[in-house]
């Protein structure tokens, strides 16, 4: 489904990671990939989970540092030439900031949320745009709690609705070039970010219960919709969040 394609995946930190589901689910269809890490730390997990794929490049890429998002842009076009999809599977926001009440949250705290996880966006958008000259798809993770108050989310929430809006405004601003841009509002998954947020066990619990399937969403399933948008099977879908959890959203009491 996607041989002779190139995808640019920015968030594998490990493999829980939802990038990482995204990246097996599109190598497993024949996509070529880049992967970037974030920082030194994660550089060798990166490298050791990406060691047996043929044809990759590994390159960091911490979104507040543009000079190292254009160095990481620049390699991925020296090498692949073109871009055609990018999945953005990052956020960050301080931990002190995902529990307790969010009027509390610091002017710094706020900002940092945003520039990493709803930022991060337009801006490796605009990046990747002199590499998608044949069209293009990119994919971001949102969740729910951009929606609806989620306990402890707090700042995370207000960041993922930048994040849709950005989603929305980026559709129509990349659709006369043939970029798709979509969200996916993942249900809850246990990954290092989600362990940040206080009482992701109960949460976790909780949506399991009362979703449709009775379950939680598997990062396997997030990859494998994720395969969808950047396939040509999605040819037509472009500034939507689309629910991947197990039906959660729909439920009222
Ligand atoms: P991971 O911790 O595995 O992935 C988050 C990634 O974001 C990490 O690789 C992290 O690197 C990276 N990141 C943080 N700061 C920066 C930065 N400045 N520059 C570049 N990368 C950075 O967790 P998930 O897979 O759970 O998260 C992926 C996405 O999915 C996030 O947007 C998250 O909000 C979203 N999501 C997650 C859900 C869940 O329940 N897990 C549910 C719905 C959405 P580092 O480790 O160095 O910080």
């Amino acid at each position: 489904m996607l041989e002779n394609k190139v995808g640019m995946i920015f968030g594998v930190a490990n493999k829980r990671s939802i990038a990482w589901a995204c990246a097996e689910s599109c190598m497993n269809q024949g996509a070529r990939l880049a992967f970037t890490y974030q920082g030194e730390r994660l550089r060798e997990n990166v490298e050791k989970l990406t060691r047996e794929i043929d044809d990759t490049l590994v390159v960091p890429c911490d979104v507040t540092n543009q000079p190292e998002v254009d160095a990481a842009f620049a390699a991925v076009g020296e090498k692949f030439g073109k871009i055609d999809f990018l999945i953005h599977s990052i956020a960050f926001a301080p931990r002190e900031a995902l529990e307790g009440e969010f009027l509390t949250t610091s002017r710094e705290a706020f900002l940092t949320a945003m520039e990493i996880s709803a930022f991060s966006l337009p801006q490796l958008a605009l990046a990747a745009l002199p590499f998608m000259n044949e069209g293009g798809s990119i994919v971001t993770m949102s969740y729910y709690g951009a929606e609806k108050v989620v306990m402890n989310y707090n700042v995370m929430g207000v960041a993922k609705a930048a994040l849709e809006a950005s989603t929305r405004y980026l559709a129509a601003d990349l659709g006369k070039h043939g970029i798709r841009v979509n969200a996916i509002s993942a249900g809850p998954i246990q990954t290092l970010s989600a362990r940040g947020v206080k009482n992701m066990g109960s949460l976790l619990g909780y949506v399991g219960e009362k979703a449709p399937l009775k379950r939680n969403v598997k990062a396997s399933e997030v990859g494998d919709t994720a395969l969808f948008l950047v396939s040509d099977l999605a040819s037509g879908i472009t500034g939507e969040t689309i629910y991947v959890d197990c039906g959660y959203n729909i439920m009222g009491i």
